[in-house]
């Protein structure tokens, strides 16, 4: 069994489609056992999201909790080709911890050359911390491309356990996933399990990633999810 103590992309009721508070997702991490809790709302592109001001008053909330460092942040939706976000710059320092995603009501799939260059370009904001479900098989992407980007600008690939679940959307494959741990093998890029929990039961769920990772035999010096000295020169919370 893998070392897990962290899961830095949840949602709550501010994302307008999932259904706990932040104090039920903090405590059911305290349950489980976590150290670290990463609260990441959709980006006010997404429908029924919450709006810029929301991320502008995070300052407000405490982030130790139940004994969990709880910190705050974004799944900033990733707009276009050019990787352009859904929050204004000069607020992305404020953000503990970014998460850049593609969403299909925000920017539906292209080609692979395009939804390659839509990653390629959100990894050079020095602000994303994190690419998340990249394992998404309804956009297709140049994964070797994208994991050498990783590496060149210290950008953490998320597993995204809510891909691989049954009920999914994106329904992510075990073949496409050891592909990805493959060339992350390769080029020695970190991963990082996210539960991307909408409900608090979800929170740290990373049951069929890990699964995953032994099958591939995925050295644990890349798994970041082990120990908070790994993570944290990733996070823009540990480097202000
Ligand atoms: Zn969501
Ligand atoms: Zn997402």
């Amino acid at each position: 069994m893998i070392r897990d103590i962290m899961d830095l992309h949840t949602h709550t009721i501010a994302s307008g489609h999932a259904y706990s508070t932040i104090i039920e997702m903090a405590q059911t991490a305290s349950e489980k056992g976590l150290e670290l809790l990463g609260i990441t709302e959709h980006g006010p592109a997404m429908k029924g999201s919450c709006q810029t001001i929301y991320f502008q008053n995070v300052k407000v909330i405490p982030r130790e909790r139940f004994g969990v460092t709880t910190l705050f942040g974004v799944e900033l939706n990733i707009m276009d080709e050019d990787g352009r976000v859904d929050l204004p710059e000069e607020l992305l320092p404020a953000m503990d911890v970014c998460v850049a995603s593609l969403h299909i009501p925000c920017c539906p799939p292209k080609s692979l050359e395009e939804n390659t260059r839509a990653y390629l370009n959100v990894m050079k904001n020095p602000y994303v911390n994190i690419i998340g479900h990249p394992d998404d098989p309804r956009y297709p992407i140049d994964l070797r491309a994208v994991v050498e980007a990783a590496k060149e600008h210290h950008v953490l690939l998320e597993m995204n356990n809510s891909s691989l679940a049954p009920t999914s959307f994106r329904k992510a494959t075990t073949e496409g996933y050891l592909e990805f741990l493959d060339l992350c093998k390769e080029y020695d890029q970190p991963i990082l399990m996210g539960s991307d929990a909408h409900v608090d039961i979800d929170v740290g769920n990373h049951g069929y990633v890990a699964e995953i990772l032994e099958l591939a035999q995925f050295p644990e010096h890349l798994i970041m999810n082990t120990d908070m000295e790994k993570v944290k020169p990733y996070l823009n919370y540990y480097n202000r």
